[in-house]
């Protein structure tokens, strides 16, 4: 089943007959019986509803939908895509363990498990995802999790999933996608993820107003993230509000159209970018070092999704152009993606500013360069012709 035909052939009723399903707007439950409140508790209850914090109606309507999306039994939605990603961290790795991870990923993340996940004695090894051997190499009788973004954030590496399992499969490793920089483009679970993560602040709910995330796995996952006795995401409490939940679920509905518009469009401005000789990188380029990889693993009609780079030189150059195109209204100069206008920033100074100088140099990361969020502009050739001229003012053409 393709993954939007999965959300499209969903189908929920309001109470009154409404053709969205009503939101349910309860922290708590009421039960018939005494018993049937304690079966709840014990987990044995089923389609029976305790707490929000636990699960709510509203929350299993959009994990439901997302689930579908990705092709897993099941999901749990979160507050942040943080929240699920800490969570299923966590709930997988006990003192001792050790996690193998992509060297680049969303600075919160990176810093999450450089920094904060070692007090509780869970160290990691970053690695270059895109070298199965230094994977392998970095593979300890402790390791527990392999980590990384299918689509990384800001370099645009992609990860080989398919290859990826294998090696997580032969050492008896989880690994763990998050897929949030190329939703409906690639489903990591049919490529062999065992768990999925999106944070659904970007591309999903596509509006910018929210936060929120979810974690895409097996029934048995799920359960145990939901666990009242030693559940990550029941005891840490990162939980997405209902209200929030029915508002992401209308807008998720329109993804595929979205995603379509972002991937013609980002594709568009990379060629142009690269032809200007700029130092350009989009999975869709065929001069991207991964561009087979993509290919090999995507769902074609969504494309290569709605992430460039492009390096202007410096940092003042990166600035000043970004500043220049806010002017212009070509975008914002704000980080975050997904939203219908263009949003740039430069993740060295930003969202990725977690990680330090040595490191971001190691991997790649030049102070120069600009992270696109490609918008939704329906005349691109005009938002193109308009920010060559603003290159040209500011000398990177
Ligand atoms: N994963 C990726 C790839 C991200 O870019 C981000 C946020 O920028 C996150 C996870 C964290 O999501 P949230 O901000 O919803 O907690």
């Amino acid at each position: 089943m393709k993954p939007a035909d999965s959300i499209q052939d969903l189908q929920y009723f309001g109470e009154f007959g409404g053709i969205n399903p009503s939101i349910s707007d309860a922290s708590t439950y009421t039960f018939l019986s005494a018993k049937t409140m304690f079966d709840t508790f014990e987990g044995n209850a089923d389609g029976c509803y305790l707490y929000s914090r636990h699960s709510s109606p509203s929350n299993l309507y959009l994990g439901e939908a997302l689930a579908a999306m990705e092709g897993t039994e099941t999901s749990n939605v979160s507050a942040s895509g943080m929240g699920a990603i800490t969570s299923v961290i966590m709930q997988l790795c006990s003192a001792g363990d050790h996690v193998v991870s992509s060297r680049t990923i969303y600075g919160g993340t990176y810093a999450f498990l450089k920094n904060f996940a070692p007090k509780l004695n869970i160290k990691t090894s970053f690695v270059d995802i895109t070298s199965l051997k230094a994977i392998e190499a970095a593979i300890t009788k402790n390791s527990k999790i392999l980590y990384c973004e299918a689509v990384s954030n800001p370099l645009l590496e992609v990860a080989n999933i398919a290859a990826l399992s294998k090696i997580a499969k032969k050492h008896k490793l989880q690994l763990v996608v998050d897929n949030t920089f190329s939703p409906l483009s690639i489903s990591p679970k049919k490529l062999g993820a065992n768990i999925v993560i999106h944070s659904l602040t970007k591309f999903i709910n596509g509006a910018s107003d929210a936060i929120g995330g979810v974690v895409c796995g097996s029934q048995e996952c799920i359960d145990d993230l939901r666990n009242v006795n030693d559940g990550a995401a029941m005891l840490l409490g990162a939980t997405m509000d209902s209200l929030r939940a029915a508002s992401i679920l209308k807008n998720l509905r329109t993804l595929h159209i979205r995603i379509k518009q972002h991937s013609a469009n980002a594709l568009y401005l990379a060629q142009k970018f690269e032809s200007l000789g700029l130092k350009t990188v989009y999975p869709g380029l065929v001069s991207h070092p991964s561009h087979h990889v993509f290919k090999a693993q995507m769902n074609a009609e969504f494309g290569f999704g709605g992430m460039l780079t492009v390096d202007v030189g410096s940092l003042k150059n990166a600035n000043t152009l970004m500043e220049l195109m806010q002017s212009k209204n070509l975008g914002y100069l704000a980080v975050s993606l997904g939203f219908y206008k263009t949003l740039f920033s430069a993740p060295g100074t930003s969202t990725s500013s977690e990680i330090s100088e040595e490191e971001q140099k190691i991997m790649g990361l030049s102070e120069g360069l600009i992270r696109f969020s490609v918008g939704l502009d329906n005349d691109i050739e005009r938002t193109y012709k308009a920010m060559f001229k603003c290159m040209q003012s500011v000398g990177v053409v």
